[in-house]
This record gives C-alpha cells, sequence and structure tokens, in this order.
C-alpha cells in the first residue's frame, strides 16, 4: 500500500474536487465542533440532565460532524473510474470517531486539567479522526488501486493530532482571557479545521491507478453521488442545529433559575446584588419588608403563603413604575431599585403602593391583614453603592420598627447600625465567656412563706456597654433569629444550676425559664429540653417554661399541640405577663397550661385602687376555677402582700418584697438570712 510504484500496466489518475462541497464540508465540520462545545460547556454546569448526558451528545455531535465530513469531503472527490462504498464499512468508521470524541472531551473537561490531560485528549481526537477517515477510505470499492505516500500519511495524523490539542487547550484555558462566545468560534474554527486538513491531507497522500480500460467519463459515477450530499448535508444541519439548540435552552432554564425566583417569576436575590454592584450615580432603593407572612403561612398552610407573595408581587408589580426594577430578595422582602429619580416622587409612588394594603385583604375567601414597612435609602457619589443596600437595612433593623405600612427614609442620626451590630457580633463569645449569666427570682407561697422555685432571668455583662437589661438585647436577638441559641444556652445553665445545687444539698429546686416568641412551637426546642435533663439527670418537673401570650396568640393551634406535647414530658408550662396580652378567657381554657403568671400592672395600684383591685380579685378567682397556679409578677410592698393573702388562698408571690433576681452566690446568702427573718424552720434546707 505504501508502495508508491504502480501496478504493471496501470497508469496513474487524477482526481478532481468539487470546490463548493469542499466548503461545504468545511462548514459542517466547525458547526459540529460549535455544537459539540456548546454541549460540552454544559457538562461543568448545572443541568436539569446528568452531566453524562451532554458529555454523550458533544461525543454524538462532533464524532457525526467529523464522519459527514468526510462523506461530503469525499462526494466532492471525483476519478474517471466507477466508484461506490461498502455500506458497512461506511457505517462503522463513525464509530471511532464518536469514541475518540467522547475520550476527548472527558479528558478536557475533568476537574482537575494538567498538561498532561490536555496531551492525551488531542491525541485521542486525533486518533479518532485519522482512524473514522482511513476507515472511510477502506469502504471505497473502485475499478482503481490506490498507493499512501508515507510521509503525507504521517504528516496528516500529526496535524490531525497537533490541531485538535491546540483546540482542546484553547478552550479549556483561554476561557479566563477572551469573552466566551469569541473562545467558543476560535475553538470551533480550529477543530473544524483539524477535521479538514487531516481529510484533505490524507487525500494528498493518496495516488490512484487504473488499468486504461476502467476510464470512464468524469463525473459519470457522481450524480447519484449527489442526490445523497444535500440530503447528509441538510440532516447534519439539522442534527447539529437541534443540538444546539439544546444546550441554548439547558443555557437559559439555567439562567432562569439561578436568577429567578420561581414563585413569582421575579429576578431574585442574586440578580439584585449584581445590580446593586454595579456603580452608578443617584440611586435610590426602596425595600418592603412584610413581617406577617410567617403568620399567614403557620395560620393558613404554605400554599396560601404562596398565594399572598404571589399577589404581592402582582400588586407590586402593577404599580406602574416605569422607571424601576422589582426585585424579590427575600422570602418577606421586595426591592425596588431605581437611578436617577427625584426622590420625592419615588417616596410618594411608595405611599401609593401602601395603600393597596392598609386595609384587610380578601384573597381566596379569607381576610387576612398584612403588616408591612418599606425603607428607602439613596446614594449620590458612585462610590457610594455598597451603602444603598445597608442603609435600607438599618431602617428595617432598627430596633424601634413598626409594621403599619409606614415608608421611612433612612435617616443617618436615627439609624445607627452599629450598636445593633455590635450585639450580635458578640453574642457568640458573651455565652463562652459568661458574659452572659443568670440570675434568679425567687417565687414565694404567700400563705405559707415558702420557697415555690425560681425565675431564671438573663444578664449581660457587656465589655463596652456594662450590665445590659434584657429588654435592650432580648428585641435585636428576636428580630435578628439569634435569640433560640441563647434559649437553648440559658435552658442548659439553668438545668446545670438545678443540677448543682443537688449535689451541694439543695435538692428538688424548680426554675422557670423564659422562651421567646414563636419558639416555643419549634421542635428544636423540645429536642433541647430532652437532651439538657438527660445530661444533667434532672427531673422535667424541675423545669418550668414561661411563654407569652402573643406568641400563643399567633398560631393558637400549633401552640396548643406544643403544650401538650411540653406536659406530656412532664414540663410545666406557665403562661407569662398574664392581662397585658390580647386573648381571651375562652382561650385561656382551651391552653393546656400549668400556671398563670399575671402581669406586675395589675397589682400596681393595688389595693389603693379599688377597681384595681378587683379586677385582680376576678382574674385569680377565674384562674383558681380552672384549676391553675397563680403567680402575681411585680410584688413590692406589705399592703400587696397582705391585700393578696386576704383575697385568696395559695397564691405565688413574686416580687422586690422577698427578693430580687440574685446570682447563686447571693442567694446562697439570702437563703439563709431570710430564713431568720421569718424565722424559718419552714425554709429550704
Ligand atoms: P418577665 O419575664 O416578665 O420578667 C419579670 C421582670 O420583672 C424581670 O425583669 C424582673 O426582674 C422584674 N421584676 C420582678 N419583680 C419585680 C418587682 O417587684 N418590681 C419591678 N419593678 N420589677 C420586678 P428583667 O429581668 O429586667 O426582665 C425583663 C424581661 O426580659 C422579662 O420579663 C422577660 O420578658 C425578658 N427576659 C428576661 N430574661 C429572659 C430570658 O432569659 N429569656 C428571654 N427570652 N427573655 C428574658
Ligand atoms: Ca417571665
Ligand atoms: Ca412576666
Amino acid at each position: 500500500m505504501f508502495t508508491s510504484s504502480a501496478p504493471p500496466g496501470y497508469i496513474e489518475l487524477s482526481g478532481h474536487h468539487s470546490m463548493p462541497f469542499v466548503f461545504l464540508s468545511i462548514f459542517l465540520a466547525c458547526l459540529a465542533s460549535y455544537t459539540a462545545l456548546s454541549l460540552n460547556e454544559r457538562v461543568r454546569k448545572n443541568s436539569f440532565f446528568h452531566q453524562s448526558i451532554w458529555l454523550i451528545l458533544a461525543s454524538l455531535a462532533m464524532g457525526f460532524g467529523i464522519w459527514s465530513m468526510h462523506f461530503i469531503g469525499m462526494s466532492a472527490f471525483s476519478l474517471p473510474v466507477a466508484m461506490r462504498y461498502n455500506h458497512v464499512w461506511t457505517f462503522v468508521s463513525i464509530v471511532p470517531a464518536i469514541l475518540a470524541s467522547f475520550m476527548a472531551f472527558s479528558l478536557a473537561s475533568r476537574p482537575k486539567q494538567s498538561f498532561l490531560s490536555f496531551t492525551l485528549a488531542g491525541i485521542a481526537m486525533g486518533i479518532g479522526i485519522a482512524s473514522m477517515h482511513y476507515t472511510g477510505m477502506a469502504a471505497m470499492v473502485m475499478d482503481a488501486v490506490y498507493r499512501y505516500d508515507v510521509w503525507l500519511f504521517l504528516v496528516s495524523i500529526a496535524i490531525a493530532i497537533v490541531v485538535s490539542f491546540v483546540a482542546l487547550f484553547v478552550f479549556s484555558n483561554l476561557k479566563r482571557l477572551m469573552e466566551k462566545r469569541v473562545i467558543k468560534i476560535v475553538t470551533a474554527l480550529l477543530m473544524g479545521m483539524a477535521v479538514s486538513s487531516m481529510h484533505y491531507t490524507g487525500m494528498a497522500a493518496m495516488t490512484f491507478y487504473t488499468s486504461p480500460e476502467f476510464i470512464i467519463e468524469e463525473h459519470a459515477g457522481h450524480t447519484d453521488m449527489t442526490m445523497l450530499i444535500i440530503p447528509v448535508a441538510i440532516g447534519m444541519f439539522f442534527l447539529l442545529t437541534t443540538l444546539l439548540f439544546s444546550s441554548t435552552m439547558d443555557r437559559y432554564i439555567d439562567y432562569k433559575i439561578s436568577y429567578f425566583d420561581g414563585l413569582t417569576r421575579l429576578p431574585n436575590r442574586r440578580q439584585f446584588e449584581k445590580m446593586l454592584n454595579k456603580s452608578s450615580d443617584s440611586r435610590s432603593l426602596a425595600i418592603w419588608n412584610f413581617h406577617n407572612l410567617e403568620k399567614i403561612n403557620n395560620g393558613y398552610g404554605y400554599s396560601f403563603g404562596d398565594r399572598v407573595i404571589q399577589h404581592i408581587a402582582c400588586e407590586l408589580r402593577e404599580s406602574d413604575l416605569d422607571f424601576t426594577d422589582l426585585y424579590r430578595i427575600e422570602g418577606n422582602r421586595f426591592a425596588f431599585l431605581v437611578q436617577g429619580v427625584d426622590l420625592d416622587i419615588f417616596r410618594q409612588a411608595m405611599a401609593t403602593i401602601a395603600l393597596k394594603w392598609k386595609g384587610p385583604l380578601l384573597l381566596e375567601e379569607k381576610w387576612i391583614e398584612l403588616s408591612s414597612v418599606c425603607a428607602i435609602s439613596f446614594v449620590k457619589g458612585a462610590d457610594t453603592h455598597h451603602q444603598l443596600y445597608a442603609n435600607a437595612l438599618a431602617v428595617l433593623e432598627h430596633p424601634l420598627i413598626k409594621y403599619e405600612h409606614d415608608i421611612i427614609l433612612y435617616d443617618s442620626t436615627v439609624h445607627t447600625f452599629s450598636f445593633q451590630q455590635e450585639i450580635l457580633n458578640g453574642l457568640a463569645s458573651a455565652m463562652k465567656e459568661d458574659e452572659l449569666f443568670l440570675v434568679y427570682q425567687p417565687k414565694i407561697f404567700a400563705d405559707t412563706h415558702r420557697l415555690n422555685g425560681f425565675e431564671a432571668l438573663i444578664r449581660w455583662r457587656h465589655p463596652v456597654h456594662g450590665m445590659m437589661s434584657p429588654e435592650i438585647f432580648i428585641p435585636i436577638l428576636e428580630q435578628n433569629h439569634r435569640i433560640d441559641d441563647v434559649t437553648d444556652w440559658l435552658i442548659d445553665r439553668a438545668a446545670r444550676q438545678i443540677s448543682q445545687w443537688e449535689k451541694s444539698g439543695v435538692p428538688d429546686q424548680k426554675i422557670a425559664v423564659n422562651i421567646p416568641g414563636e419558639y416555643i412551637t419549634s421542635a428544636r426546642l423540645i429536642a433541647a429540653l430532652k437532651k439538657t435533663i438527660d445530661h444533667y439527670q434532672i427531673d422535667p418537673k424541675q423545669l418550668e417554661l414561661e411563654i407569652t401570650e402573643t406568641s400563643v396568640v399567633q398560631s393558637v393551634e400549633s401552640a396548643i399541640r406544643a403544650i401538650r406535647l411540653f406536659r406530656e414530658q412532664g414540663f410545666s408550662v406557665a403562661l407569662d405577663d398574664f392581662g397585658t396580652g390580647v386573648s381571651s378567657l375562652s382561650f385561656l381554657r382551651q391552653m393546656p397550661i400549668t400556671t398563670l403568671k399575671i402581669d406586675k400592672s395589675f397589682v400596681d395600684r393595688v389595693p389603693l385602687s379599688q377597681k384595681d383591685s378587683a379586677i385582680l380579685h376576678a382574674i385569680i378567682t377565674l384562674g383558681q376555677s380552672l384549676n391553675l397556679q397563680i403567680v402575681i409578677e411585680g410584688v413590692e410592698t406589705a399592703e400587696q402582700v397582705r391585700f393578696l393573702v386576704t383575697t385568696a388562698r395559695s397564691l405565688t408571690i413574686q416580687g422586690y418584697y422577698y427578693a430580687k433576681p440574685m446570682t447563686p452566690d447571693e442567694l446562697a446568702e439570702w437563703r439563709v438570712h431570710f430564713s431568720t427573718v421569718l424565722e424559718g424552720d419552714f425554709l429550704l434546707s
């Protein structure tokens, strides 16, 4: 085959290439490469389909591309002898092309890439192209023989390998340097060249010989070939464009998922951040925060909650603000971002929106109330764009914020962010370093002066702000969803205290802990409680949970379920601050609580005010008729105690009259003192 001499009596033939078909073949090779690269790109992206699907599709596109290039290239070539193709071999020749493409693409798309992997990928691809070509040549049946020029034969293979290597290397490595599409086009051209230059160099390596009697008129054997080329080319074109389309679709879906919110179809937080980071002059931002969506979810279920969110999005979108972009930046937050708009006009537009949910809304035959607030911030200079979002947040996170549909403009003198931030940043170390600690306030049976347990109250000895009242930092922790961690921590500390008392000979002590807001219905709470009593080996009876009316009112049914669960586990549950919330008396009957803590405000003017005394009396009677233990909070004077003792039996009193909240050391001293003052053989030990 590689000898250059012709068989005796044969003459050399000169072939002829039809140029339009040559160009068609090169074009298809480049299109196939472009398609394969696009499909290949999906391998490393998030996609609906598994990565290997894209790898296989890319290999198919490339394999078919190489094959059709060869096929059309061969059809472009005519010899003055009869020529046809063996169908089986023609078909089989596609296999090495697909396999080689698969190997090359798998190597090139591995997460760890090295020069060696590209070399191997280039070799695989090059050999694939060449073996397709030479298998395809073997499928040729004609009245002629051919010889290869060894050097050109080797050069054709070398070209296939080297150009494939360069193409894959360019594609994978220069992505960061050039625009993606440019890189892809350059690479596709290179790959197309690798395929076609291999083919035409391969053809140049051949010399055809035939016996003079076989010579026929040129092109005679070619008419049906031309008939074939057109459908093949069209078929290939469709195949490749379909594949290309699928990768474009996938990329589009990926983009939609990453940058848009599925529920409202609005651009999401990622898109928002992208836009926010584009610096530009004079921008304003309005963030709408909806406060009670979670309550709606809890009350009516998540699918109704979703409807509410869609409704809000719809109303916001329909607000005819052609100068703004609207985003859903968090579950309950929407943002308008505008540029170069007069602040007053912007604020006016937001005020108009606020009217939409000032009153109750009827949605799917349910009346709901939305509670919202809108924070507006604006910046002038291009370099201050990062302030835009921070300022709007500072408005929303201000401790005194209310959700009454107000439009609040950022004001640097009011919305200082730093104190809050300081609290939040310092929290973790405060728990670890015992800056946070518990004090214990005794609760005393009024009739017998016996101790009926303690309430644990939290304190923070802050390195900068000194001793801080919980009324300052608890709301901040609640707003920023950090209170749950603190609650777990304080349950642990209270239980540890009980077990320490136990060890030092003060057994059977009870401690009540304050459980904030909606944490009562969280599965995490019951888990934390169980873990703690197991760890310290204490009886659940020794722990009481104080919950407030307001947290219960938000979702009555789930609260009842949660309270029942705590009771079944042996914990006591007290309703704190009774009378300050909005609960009705029938609601009190439904609650499976053990204890009612009547708020300080009911006892303050007792016994001087007759009216207040009567009300307090009525509440106590009612509570006792429901078999609840009654605790009166904030009792400060002997007159109050006297009144209470004569009003009802078995009351428990908690207040400065008996003791302020104390640290364990102070408490130990107090026990001694208290028992002597009351000639106390009845107290404690
Ligand atoms: P609270 O649960 O109603 O706690 C009773 C508050 O009344 C305590 O204030 C207590 O020191 C105070 N107090 C008790 N007796 C008297 C009295 O005779 N006169 C007066 N004027 N006040 C009395 P404190 O410790 O400042 O706590 C305030 C609020 O902070 C608590 O109200 C509770 O809502 C919250 N809190 C305190 N500790 C914790 C805690 O560990 N976790 C949670 N989530 N909240 C806590
Ligand atoms: Ca309490
Ligand atoms: Ca209270």
